[in-house]
């Protein structure tokens, strides 16, 4: 007498949940404050007028500073109170 062998057959719901962590990646290299974007950017250190999307920029005392070279960005991070208007 042999029994039937009985395939047990598990169909597991397996749901699979994916969480789409849309995080916005920030360019630290590159951060241009929304209102100086339209400005006209001078360098503070030679007084050269720079385009937004070349300029080096610095934060000194919570105020974006924008740069026409790092050499400039250099010079004012050495002394910047000699370039900073009070
Ligand atoms: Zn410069």
């Amino acid at each position: 007498m042999k029994k039937s062998i009985l395939a047990i057959i598990l169909i597991g719901s397996a749901t699979i949940a994916i969480k789409s962590n849309a995080n916005t990646i920030i360019d630290g290299t590159k951060t241009y404050p929304a209102d100086s974007v339209k400005k006209v950017l001078v360098d503070p250190v030679c007084k050269m007028k720079i385009k937004p999307n070349t300029a080096k920029t610095t934060v000194y005392n919570k105020i974006t500073y924008n740069f026409c070279s790092e050499s400039c960005k250099q010079k004012f991070l050495a002394e910047p109170a000699k370039y900073v208007k009070k």
